[in-house]
């Protein structure tokens, strides 16, 4: 069952409930953070909330010490949320505009915690690799996880054959509706430059990994007409990791298959966080 704290009080999501006059409501303001636990263990946390505080104060609103409560909240929440028990959580944590808009800045935001159960991709998602589309529209204030993902789903709208659409404004690929994009190529692994995409969690420890056991990482965004040359493209992101991407639009990337390089990542991604997770942290 999924679960939802707000106000001082869990209750199940369905009966979790804003007022219509909450700016995220009227406005679209309001950020966020997923993360995933594993028996009940948060994985990166402080890099999870770290993100969450930068994304409110960019957006304007006093978050104050509302992360810190957030966090008090999370491990509440892991205890009576009924998806530990030898499973994964996924817990969305939100910070909204609240009711006030004061010249653009919000003082009074409210934070709201859904916990439910985490459903990452499927087996066969991993083996046969994923489709994304490309489109020329861009995610506005790309370094805020925020609640607004408009741009990136109309595009994509009734298209059950794409797994996300693939920003790519003037031709230049930043990343997909909600993970981040890499491509292997001669040897070296391209993903897209800080500050044009949102820091993404998996995204980071990717990179310090990939580099830590030997491959060269260039923060660069290539454009769509450099795919035809890519051996392997693929996504990461908190539910997915690291996911092989087959085909975006009508290139097909490399052989029309996951590759080694993916793979490799992915799993070097979970025994680290396996071993974080044995660490405590
Ligand atoms: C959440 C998100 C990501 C992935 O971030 P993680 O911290 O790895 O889950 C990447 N791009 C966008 C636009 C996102 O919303």
């Amino acid at each position: 069952m999924s679960i939802c704290y707000l106000e001082g009080t869990f209750r199940p999501t369905e009966e979790c409930a804003l007022p219509v006059t909450d700016l995220a409501i009227i406005r679209g303001v309001g950020v966020f953070d997923s993360l995933r636990s594993f028996d009940g263990k948060p994985f990166a946390l402080e890099e999870h909330m770290k993100r969450l505080e930068d994304s409110a104060l960019r957006v304007g609103i006093a978050v104050g010490d509302t992360v810190d409560r957030i966090k008090q909240i999370i491990s509440d929440g892991l205890i009576r949320s009924d998806c530990p028990n030898g499973g994964s959580c996924l817990v969305r944590s939100y910070i909204t505009g609240g009711d006030t808009n004061d010249l653009g800045l919000f003082p009074n935001p409210r934070h709201f915690i859904i916990f439910s159960k985490a459903e990452p991709p499927s087996d066969e998602e991993y083996r046969t690799g994923v489709s994304l589309l490309p489109t020329s529209e861009s995610r506005y204030y790309p370094t805020i996880k925020s609640i607004n993902y408009l741009a990136g789903i109309m595009q994509c709208a009734g298209r059950s054959d794409v797994w996300e659409c693939l920003y790519c404004p003037g031709g230049e690929i930043t990343e997909t509706l909600a993970s981040s994009f890499f491509v292997y190529m001669d040897g070296t692994i391209f993903t897209a430059p800080l500050g044009a995409v949102l820091g993404g969690v998996t995204r980071n420890i990717v990179i310090d990994l990939a580099r830590t056991y030997g491959f060269k990482v260039v923060e660069h965004a290539l454009r769509l007409s450099d795919l035809p040359a890519a051996d392997e493209a693929f996504i990461t992101g908190t539910l997915k990791d690291v996911l092989p991407v087959v085909k975006v639009g009508d290139i097909v990337i490399g052989d029309g298959k996951p590759g080694p390089v993916a793979a490799r990542l992915l799993r070097l991604f979970r025994e680290y966080r396996e071993r974080r997770l044995k660490g405590g942290q």
